[in-house]
């Protein structure tokens, strides 16, 4: 029996993650739940599944409750010590520090939460080097990578491909996109995610994060990183071998399917994804990304190839992007200008430690408000 700590259990992935587990109850035992601010759902969630430690992050629990609450009360159900496995689908870069205590304290860790990865990769990746299974990927395209890497050698692998379904804006010009609004950004062709990661989707930066994460967590140079649309959201990610081989892994699109490997890996359960009908799938289409017009995805490699702080960097900027296009205070445009322009003003910290990362993305969150501000 796994003991799970879920943080961001309120979420579209903590939710979904209750699902796999309320599916396979001889498997998976829940000890820790955090939410952020949804005290009704988490206060159903600790009724079904009566985990020892519950907290409510960032409001005031309700009366009569035993939550506890704050960022701290965050790191200790990632250091539970009744845990084996924490799966940290908080969003946003707030899920660096509970991932790094999780991992410190010998915990495996499923990062959903890819901002993490992204502020701080090696700091992260630095804490498994020996241990490279304690990192369990969630992420569809990581789940799918890892699954073709297991019982591959990676000096073997010549590039790694992120498929991407294009978002609801593809085959649309940079001048369609000025005036689209909230609701639409929102409408995402195959996924049902938190508004956060779907908006991420409709610019394309969620593939330019993911490139970064699939670097870190494979060890991968970002030139042999490649992202390709794949509009059926069929295949999830390829490995392409020297010897020109490449494995792919293909299910319907169902976020349980991947949280469930990596709860479960090294084994396999039944029930996950509805199985693929491959004699009616009709065809797959694979086509190049429109990069002049989602501008996000070069400046997301671009970041990651100047290192250090500009990851970090550039998260932070566009987490305050998105949060004011979600605020309607700044346009859908707005949001690669925004993190294009923090980044150009940002002078990298000389190496990459936890305080150099804090401390940059606090500016680039100032930095990134005050440009909003001037816009609105
Ligand atoms: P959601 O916005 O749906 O959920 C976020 C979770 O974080 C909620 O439980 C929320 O709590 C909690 N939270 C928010 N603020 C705080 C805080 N200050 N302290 C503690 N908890 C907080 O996000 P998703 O589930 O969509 O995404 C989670 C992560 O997984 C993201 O990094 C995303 O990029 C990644 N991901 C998501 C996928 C998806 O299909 N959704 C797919 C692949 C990756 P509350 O609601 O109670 O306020």
């Amino acid at each position: 029996m796994k003991r799970i700590s879920i943080l961001g259990s309120t979420g579209s992935i903590g939710t979904q993650a209750l699902d796999v587990i309320r599916k396979h109850r001889n498997e998976f035992e829940v000890v820790a739940l955090v939410a952020g601010r949804n005290a009704e759902l988490l206060a159903e969630q600790v009724d079904e599944f009566a985990p020892a430690l519950a907290v409510l992050a960032d409001a005031v629990p309700p009366a009569g409750s035993y939550f506890s609450t704050g960022a701290e009360a965050v790191v200790e159900a990632a250091t539970y010590k009744g845990c084996d496995l924490v799966l940290n689908a908080l969003v946003g870069s707030r899920g660096l520090l509970p991932t790094l205590a999780a991992l410190d304290a010998g915990k495996t860790v499923a990062p959903a939460n890819k901002e993490s990865l992204i502020a701080g990769g090696d700091l992260v990746t630095r804490k498994v080097r020996h241990a490279p299974e304690r990192l369990l990927p969630v992420d569809s395209e990581h789940s799918a990578l890892f699954q073709c890497l297991a019982g591959n050698r990676l000096s073997d692998v010549r590039r790694v491909i992120v498929t991407a379904s294009g978002g609801p804006f593809r085959g649309r010009t940079y001048e369609e996109l000025s005036a689209v609004g909230v609701e639409e950004a929102l409408a995402h062709p195959t996924w049902r995610m938190g508004r956060k990661i779907t908006v991420d989707s409709a610019t394309l930066m969620n593939k330019g994060l993911e490139a970064i994460e699939a670097h870190h967590l494979f060890g991968i140079p970002m030139d042999r990183v490649e992202v390709v649309v794949h509009p059926q959201s069929i295949v999830h990610g390829i490995v392409e071998f020297h010897d020109g081989s490449c494995i792919l892994q293909a299910a319907n699109a169902d976020m349980r399917l991947p949280i469930q490997v990596a709860l479960a890996w090294p084994d396999r359960l039944p029930e996950g994804a509805e199985p693929l009908e491959w004699s009616s799938l009709g065809s797959l289409d694979f086509e190049p990304v429109d990069r002049s017009t989602f501008r996000c995805l070069d400046i997301a490699f671009e970041a990651a190839r100047k290192g250090v702080t500009y990851p970090a960097v550039m998260n932070a900027a566009n987490e305050e992007a998105v949060g004011a296009f979600l605020d309607e205070r700044l346009a859908f445009t707005g949001i690669p200008s925004i993190v294009e322009d923090v980044l150009a003003a940002h002078k990298a910290a000389p190496e990459l430690t936890l305080e150099a990362v804090l401390d940059a993305e606090q500016w680039a969150r100032a930095e990134a408000r005050s440009r909003i501000e001037a816009c609105s």
